[in-house]
């Protein structure tokens, strides 16, 4: 893992963002209590309209302190004397020292950062199950069922968007019995756009947005949601860039292990932007600087001769250890769940538009042909990210429990091998830790076929 720190290190922004991640629960306290915000709590990646109306989004599990965030605390605090870039060739000069302790001190900062919240994630989905939830759930649905036990109560509302998925809708219906509390503000999304559609997808936004405004005592103007929507777009752009100009190229910036590693962390945090739209922005892009100045330089790894492994999907819970054991057999692992879906798209934002119908036809989109309503529309996305990313192998993450997504694989298999002539295989996952060797096993015989 030595080197996987090494590499990490020298990205500000990647330390920015772990900060921003696991330092939530002391940040969130501060918005409720001193500055009297409104949490809201989503479960995927569906923060624009808390943000648009003031409220503060966030991912349940972000509301847990975490065992390192004090480390972290003390790297903030140096942030807001020295600033973060500062902190990072602070960091970069200490661990050039050779000083054992030191070192392995850093190490561990970068080590942890993934392996806390593996840790968290797994601690929820035991608090689900002793909570007695539904064995149907996949790993995500437990582990969000067990971030609602533990901290749910703390929310003032949950945003509830309906997707394809029946358990994940049971799910957000079982919400209101676990906290009474929080408020539940629904959007029902049709599955899909035929007839009025949209126009019911709008009236139900607007609708949303009401409920928005009586929670946050502020209204809600056109021009805030366009200013949302254009600060959401940023970070769109720039999490594409990753994807498709840097993961998808010969040269990166870093080993493919840590990529693979960054590529998780935004995975998790563009959930709710790490609470915080203008920041996790602003990170972004200077990851994507950053990013571009290593290559820039030469600093980095030639990976050319590495075959692109496409891992998919990993929202729902995945092995972690997958990237680390691919990087080991010669592999790099891309993942790029939230392009596939579709909730990478711009949302226009020109003034003659309105911004409600335009959020509501971003939604219908990734419902529709991203997410689809049916296993070929979405077999059909994970083959057009496949393509765009010159995949050279397809991993399929089967989880245990989802009756969903997960059962579009041998429809998927056959595509692949249609359409992209790659080597394809699926993994099964039930929870984090439990199978690492099965995974290596499986792992090992897959990339036998690109040597
Ligand atoms: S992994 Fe499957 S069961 Fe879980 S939320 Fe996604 S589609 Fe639903």
């Amino acid at each position: 893992m030595s080197l996987i720190a090494d590499e990490i290190i020298t990205f500000s922004s990647v330390l920015k963002i772990s900060y921003n991640l696991l330092a939530g629960h002391n940040y969130l306290k501060r918005k409720k209590f001193r500055e009297k915000k409104k949490l809201v709590g989503v479960s995927l990646p569906f923060s624009d309209l808390a943000f648009a109306a003031g409220a503060v989004p966030v991912f349940p599990i972000r509301m847990h302190s975490f065992k390192i965030s004090n480390y972290l605390t003390y790297l903030g605090s140096a942030s807001s004397f020295f600033g973060w870039n500062n902190v990072s060739n602070i960091l970069n000069f200490v661990k050039n020292l050779g000083i054992s302790e030191i070192s392995e001190i850093v190490d561990d900062i970068i080590e942890d950062v993934i392996d806390t919240i593996n840790k968290k994630y797994n601690k929820m989905y035991d608090i689900a199950i002793e909570n007695g939830t539904s064995s149907d759930f996949c790993y995500g649905l437990k582990g969000l069922t067990g971030m609602h036990f533990s901290k749910g109560r703390n929310l003032d509302a949950c945003l509830n968007l309906t997707i394809r998925c029946s358990a994940f809708n049971k799910y957000m219906e079982s919400l209101n019995s676990i906290n009474k509390d929080p408020k539940q503000i629904w959007i029902d999304i049709p599955p899909r756009n035929i007839g009025n559609a949209l126009e019911i997808l709008t009236d139900n936004i607007s609708n949303a947005i009401r409920e928005f405004e009586n929670l946050t005592g502020n209204t809600i103007t056109d021009n805030q949601l366009r200013e949302h929507f254009k600060i959401s777009n940023q970070v769109k752009k720039s999490y594409k860039t990753i994807i498709y100009d840097i993961s998808a190229s010969d040269f990166y910036p870093c080993n493919p292990a840590t990529f693979s590693e960054i590529m998780s962390l935004l995975n998790i945090t563009f959930n709710d932007y790490n609470s915080n739209s203008i920041r996790y922005r602003d990170n972004l892009i200077s990851l994507v600087d950053e990013m571009r100045e290593r290559i820039r330089k030469g600093i980095g790894m030639d990976v050319s001769k590495m075959p692109r492994i496409f891992v998919t999907p990993i929202f729902g819970g995945w092995e972690p250890k997958t990237h680390d054991i691919i990087y080991e057999l010669g592999g790099r692992a891309i993942y790029a769940d939230w392009e596939i879906l579709k909730l990478l798209e711009e949302i226009p934002v020109a003034n003659h538009l309105n911004p409600v119908e335009e959020y509501a036809r971003f939604l219908l989109n990734a419902t529709e042909s991203g997410i689809g309503c049916d296993n070929d529309t979405l077999t059909d996305s994970y083959l057009r990210v496949a393509k765009k990313l010159n995949a050279d192998g397809l991993i399929f993450i089967q989880l245990f429990g989802c009756h969903s997504i997960s059962n579009c694989y041998t429809m998927l298999r056959e595509k692949v091998r249609r359409e992209l002539e790659i080597p394809t295989t699926a993994i099964t996952f039930n929870k984090i830790g439990e199978n690492v060797e099965q995974v290596k096993t499986r792992l090992g015989a897959f990339m036998e076929m690109f040597k």
